[in-house]
Order: structure tokens, then C-alpha cells, then sequence
């Protein structure tokens, strides 16, 4: 059995971003695509990162690299595999690159185990990729491919889809292990500035924040029927809530239908007029999803209106995300000792991740319903979730922490200095589910902002530019 596959991502018709973005983005985009072609002539782009499915680079590869495929560009997306050691190393990397020690630095033979798997990953990938290319690595993941892909002629650029603006003993430790192999890079891309270590070169760093699609089943219209239908399909919403279509433009631009339910722990439903607060994310401690539980039971639940919905990928699914099972756990014991009529307003959702559309249109259903929407992230590097958020139109109540402080500017949501601070997470979510005019004002606001700075057409050119160095490099 292969290591090394091959992801097909479903065309994007790069001309319908133009409803968006207008005609001048649209053209500067295709001008831009243009003078790629010409300069990548017989050369491949290639992508290599360690899922296909569940995560924030995921989610964008399939999306960029299927209107790259449209604009002309030659593009492709290999995986890695792993086995559970690798992946819980690599975890502990991406845990020491947001400052947190848990663990420790890897000790000989997880370093020796790190380089074999990659070792292995390498030799399937070096066939495939001929000198000249370039090659995109995604994440600590597949840092350690950059040698043997430099050796063999690629030009290759390391991208860190993570960071915190600070260093400790935790992120030096990270880079101390991860240096080595990314001396051998031509370039390193970071989403914000303040991310980029002291050791990478200043004139090969490239800062380029991440986007969402407009058009993606994560991010499209829907309108609100079809919204609760879904939300009384996945079970969120209490059955008897009126029935309808549950249909989604699929990311190939097929119809699809969500049909399956989720696995929802809670003992009341929310009508279809109850106002939630959703928060969207991978089982992470980093996300902290117990202490939006605490937040919202110690200072929204009592004398405040709605209900709670916590909701993740289905826990066996994120196969680069070894803690999501745990993480799980902890919030279910977290909820079991909420107290009573707080625990009755509190839902933990998993989403099935069998049919990744159908996982988006449920994401993108639960986002567009949200009276609130929260990321009270201890870390963040971007917050993909914020800004699907902020496009819907909602208010986002978000910790100033990572990309979280970029996308959430004044009057477009409500950022939290301090994210462990319940109260004022608190506080906050009451003000917007108490003053809708407010709330809804400000989602407009939040919608603007997304439109102007986190749509894919900008993602494309900036790497546009960035691919065009490695090339000039040569
Ligand atoms: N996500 C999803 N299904 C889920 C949970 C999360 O599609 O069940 C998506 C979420 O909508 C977002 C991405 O996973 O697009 C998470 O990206 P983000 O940057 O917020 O955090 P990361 O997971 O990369 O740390």
C-alpha cells in the first residue's frame, strides 16, 4: 500500500468569484494567473500536507487548488501517511509552535521515528516530482521533506499554517528540532508577520493570511429553511421543527443533501427560534471548549437567554489530530458536571465526517443559525472558523489572540484581551444575544471586512508572487 496519495479536488470556477469580489479583483486575478503560466512554463505546483479532510489547510487546499486548476495552473496535492507515533510527535511540535511545553522536547527516538516515517515518504514522493517544480510543505508534518526534495532539484517553500507573536523554551524547542530540516527551504510562509522566527531569513519569509470560499457548502447561501432543516436533520434542533430540503451545491457543483445525523450529547433541544451560540472547532485543548462551557454556564446560562451548541469533527476522524478523542472526553465530563439548568442549555455536537460536503453544509447551517458565534481559542493561528463566521454576517465574540486580533477589527465582532477571563466571555456573548440590533450590525461590518481581505483571489496572488520569487531564484 502506497504512503504518498494523490488528492483530486473538484473544479472551482475561479469566473464566480467576480460576484464577490467585483470586476477589478476578478480581472487582477486572471492577469495574475496569466503571468504565472507563462512563468511556471512545464513546471508543477505541488502541495504536501498530512490530511485531505478536517482542519483549516485542508479546507483551503481543496478550494485553492481547484481554482488554480481552473485558472490554468498546473497543480497538484499529494498526502502523507503516518502511523499514531508520528502523529503524536508531530502534535507535539504543532503544541510547542503555540508555546505549550506539554510533554516536553522530543527525546532520540522520536526524532529518529520522525525522520524514517518521512524518510519513507520521501522516496514515494521523489518519483513523482521532477527538478524545477515547486513544492509547498504544509505544517510540521511534512517539514522534514524539504531536504530530500531540495537535494532532487525542487524548489521548495515550507508553510506554518501555526505561530504565536512570542517565543518561549516550548517554541524554541520546536524550531531547535525543525531547523535543521528547513534550512534546506527557499522560502517560508507564515499568515502573520509577528509569527515569522528570527532564524528564517527576512527576504525568504512571505506573509500570506489565509481565505474562505464564498461558494464552498461551507460558506454558501443558504437560505433559512433549508438552514433548519439541517439543524432538525443533524438533531440540533428539537424534532417537529418544520421539515424542508436539506440541499447544498456540492464543491464539484453537484446537488447534495444532508441525510445523516450527528452524535449530540444534551438533554434539551433548542425551538427554532432560540437563539445559539455556536462555537466551531477541532477537539483542542487550544480551542478551549470547556472554558466556553464555563463561560456560558457561569455567565450567559443564568438569567440569560439561549442555548450552547459546541460542535467538532466526529472524534475517530481528523487522522493528523491524535488528541481529538480526549479532548472530547474532557469536555463530555466537563458537561456532566455543568449544573442542571445550565447542562440542559449545553449541546456537544460530532459531525460525521463521511461525506466532507455534507460535514461543510452542517458547519455552514450552524454557523449561518448562530445568534453568536465564539472562538475562545488560547492559541489561534489564523481562525478559519472566525472568518466563516464573520462572512454569514454574525457577530463574533473572539480571544485576541493569533490571526483572531487581525480579523476581528473594531465593530465588527468583540475581542477578548484575555481569553481565560469566563466573565467577560460572558459579558460579551450577553450583549450581543441582548441587543440584536447591535449584533446584527455588527455581522454586516464583519461580512465587508471578510469580503476586502480574506477571499481566495487575494490567498492566490500573493502565492502567486511568492512562487514567482522561487522561480526568479533559480
Ligand atoms: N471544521 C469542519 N468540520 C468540523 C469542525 C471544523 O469543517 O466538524 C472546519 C472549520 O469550519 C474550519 C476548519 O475546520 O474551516 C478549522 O480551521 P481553523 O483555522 O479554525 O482551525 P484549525 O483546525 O486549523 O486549528
Amino acid at each position: 500500500m502506497s504512503l504518498v496519495k494523490s488528492v483530486q479536488v473538484a473544479a472551482h470556477r475561479a469566473a464566480r468569484l467576480e460576484q464577490v469580489i467585483g470586476d477589478a479583483r476578478q480581472a487582477r486575478l486572471v492577469r495574475a494567473a496569466e503571468r504565472f503560466r507563462a512563468r511556471l512554463g512545464e513546471r508543477t505546483v505541488w502541495n504536501v500536507s498530512s490530511t485531505a479532510a478536517g482542519g483549516g489547510v485542508a479546507e483551503m487546499l481543496q478550494v485553492l487548488v481547484g481554482y488554480a486548476e481552473d485558472l490554468g495552473v498546473t497543480v497538484g496535492w499529494m498526502v502523507i501517511t503516518g502511523d499514531a507515533e508520528f502523529f503524536a510527535l508531530t502534535k507535539r511540535l504543532h503544541n510547542q509552535i503555540h508555546g505549550q511545553a506539554a510533554g516536553g522536547p522530543l527525546t532520540a527516538g522520536q526524532a529518529a521515528h520522525y525522520a524514517q516515517v518521512l524518510a519513507a515518504n520521501a522516496a514515494e514522493l521523489l518519483p513523482r516530482i521532477r527538478p524545477g517544480d515547486l513544492v509547498l510543505l504544509h505544517d510540521p508534518q511534512t517539514a522534514g521533506l524539504a531536504p530530500a526534495l531540495a537535494t532532487c532539484g525542487a524548489r521548495v517553500a515550507w508553510r506554518s499554517h501555526i505561530g504565536v507573536d512570542w517565543e518561549n523554551d516550548a517554541t524554541r524547542a520546536a524550531w531547535d528540532f525543525l531547523r535543521p530540516y528547513l534550512d534546506a527551504a527557499d522560502g517560508y510562509v507564515f499568515s502573520r508577520a509577528q509569527y515569522v522566527p528570527a532564524w528564517v531569513p527576512r527576504r525568504k519569509a512571505w506573509i500570506i493570511p489565509p481565505s474562505i470560499d464564498p461558494f464552498s457548502p461551507k460558506n454558501q447561501d443558504l437560505d433559512g429553511g433549508t438552514v433548519r432543516a439541517i439543524l432538525a436533520t443533524i438533531g440540533v434542533l428539537e424534532a417537529g421543527a418544520p421539515g424542508g430540503q436539506t440541499a447544498f451545491v456540492r464543491g464539484d457543483g453537484g446537488t447534495g443533501a444532508v441525510t445523516r445525523p450527528a452524535e449530540i450529547t444534551g438533554e434539551g433541544r433548542p425551538g427554532p427560534i432560540d437563539p445559539l451560540v455556536v462555537q466551531v472547532s477541532r477537539w483542542d485543548r487550544l480551542k478551549d471548549m470547556p472554558g466556553v462551557m464555563a463561560g456560558f454556564a457561569g455567565h450567559v446560562a443564568p438569567g440569560g437567554s439561549g442555548y450552547l451548541v459546541l460542535a467538532g469533527p466526529a472524534v475517530t476522524g481528523v487522522a493528523d489530530d491524535p488528541e481529538g478523542a480526549a479532548v472530547f472526553g474532557e469536555c463530555l465530563l466537563a458537561w456532566r458536571d455543568l449544573p442542571a439548568a445550565a447542562r440542559a442549555r449545553v449541546l456537544l455536537v460530532t459531525l460525521p465526517l463521511e461525506d466532507l460536503d455534507e460535514n461543510a453544509a452542517m458547519v455552514n447551517a450552524l454557523q449561518r443559525h448562530a445568534a453568536v458565534i465564539t472562538q475562545k481559542s488560547l492559541a489561534e493561528g489564523f481562525g478559519l472558523t472566525v472568518a466563516e463566521g464573520m462572512w454569514k454576517a454574525r457577530p463574533v465574540v473572539g480571544s485576541a489572540v493569533g490571526g483572531i486580533a487581525d480579523q476581528i477589527t473594531p465593530g465588527t465582532g468583540i475581542l477578548l484581551p484575555d481569553p481565560r477571563d469566563g466573565a467577560a466571555f460572558g459579558a460579551a456573548v450577553r450583549t450581543l444575544l441582548d441587543s440584536p440590533g447591535q449584533a446584527s450590525q455588527m455581522g454586516r461590518a464583519a461580512q465587508d471586512h471578510v469580503r476586502a481581505n480574506y477571499v481566495g483571489d487575494l490567498h492566490l496572488i500573493r502565492y502567486e508572487q511568492m512562487l514567482t520569487a522561487l522561480i526568479s531564484e533559480c
